[in-house]
């Protein structure tokens, strides 16, 4: 990978490409921006850049650094990650202390730490006197979801770059220019995407992308039966952890969306959620008119969009599943989340 195969972040690419071109590369910088957008590949090519050799193209990808840190042994190129839930302060302090000594084979010391919006408040404090008093050769990359979790004093020392969802338009191209042939598999990808690339890709490499959890149609069936214990139930299993959630808001939107479809065109064979028993489907169409469709698309939407800011997504879905149990029974107003 080089920045030319990054898709959809020109403006920020083109910013630290000028950036090594005028050696102005800054101490700190925060990527922020949701997982899958490239936060970490365009680290790793920045840090790349940052200590290549070459004096025209950088990164060469051809002088011993750029290959060292390509194939992850560079000494001077360096990954922190959360240990558990979260970058404890010894973490800090361990890239703290190597701080003042000299890289060992490069011009500078990249220090990319994944995952930076779990930098615990005493790890933040350590963190900040670092970024106070800067050491010349040392380079520091946080990549966040919600950068705004940071302390303002960290924020204010960094440069921000913010990865930007992209559009279709620029992944079908990116998609089909990488190997990927079926444009139907494409576009369904494109469509559960929420317009980051990784996202995207994840789903076409996943041998079975069509296939759903059983569970998944057993809810729509507890849903559409009315009880609520049993939705609860269900999503306590279904939703472990926040890529759990993810995964059935996914659905859930490609659903719903289904179910629009299959109200215009009326044919099953449209829909994208082929897995699903057909009865459940038409029982959906049934007890749902457009409008109701239109709001629980939304719905799901709004919470896809909150997920970049920790929110509880245990708590979101169950309140976004008794929402739609509301309107499928028609016991819902339409005022309130
Ligand atoms: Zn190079």
């Amino acid at each position: 990978m080089d920045f030319k195969d990054i898709v959809g972040q020109e403006v920020l690419i083109q910013s630290l490409q000028n950036a090594i071109r005028e050696n102005m590369v800054a101490n700190a910088y925060i990527f922020n921006g949701p997982t899958g957008s490239g936060k970490k590949t365009v680290a790793e090519i920045f840090a790349r850049a940052i200590n290549c050799r070459d004096i025209k193209y950088r990164p060469c990808n051809l002088c011993s650094s750029c290959k060292k840190t390509i194939s992850k042994s560079n000494p001077d190129i360096i990954y922190i990650k959360p240990s558990g839930n979260s970058i404890k302060i010894d973490q800090v302090r361990h890239i703290i202390g190597d701080t003042s000594i000299k890289p060992y084979e490069s011009s500078f010391r990249v220090t990319i730490i994944e995952n930076g919006d779990k930098l615990t408040p005493e790890s933040q404090d350590a963190f900040l006197k670092t970024l106070e008093e800067p050491e010349k050769n040392n380079i520091f990359i946080l990549l966040t979801e919600n950068y705004n979790s940071l302390l303002p004093t960290i924020i204010s020392r960094c440069q921000v770059f913010n990865f930007l969802r992209i559009n279709g338009e620029k992944m079908r191209l990116f998609l089909s220019n990488h190997g990927f042939v079926n444009a139907d598999e494409i576009e369904f990808a494109i469509a559960n995407s929420d317009g980051i690339i990784g996202r995207a890709i994840e789903i076409l490499k996943s041998k079975d992308f069509r296939q759903h959890p059983k569970e998944y149609g057993e809810l729509l069936e507890i849903i559409q039966e009315g009880s609520r214990e049993e939705i609860f139930r269900l999503s306590e299993s279904l939703v472990q952890n926040k890529e759990d959630g993810a995964k059935l808001l996914r659905f859930l939107l490609s659903f719903f969306r289904d179910i629009l479809i299959l109200k215009d065109v009326e044919d099953i064979e449209y829909i994208i959620n082929q897995d699903i028993n057909p009865n459940i489907i038409k029982g959906y169409s049934e007890n749902f008119g457009e409008e109701n469709l239109f709001y629980i698309i939304d719905l799901i939407k709004q919470i896809i969009r909150s997920m970049d800011f920790n929110v509880n997504m245990k708590n979101s879905v169950d309140s976004l599943l008794l929402r739609i149990l509301e309107v499928c029974n028609d016991k819902g107003s339409r005022s309130t989340v």
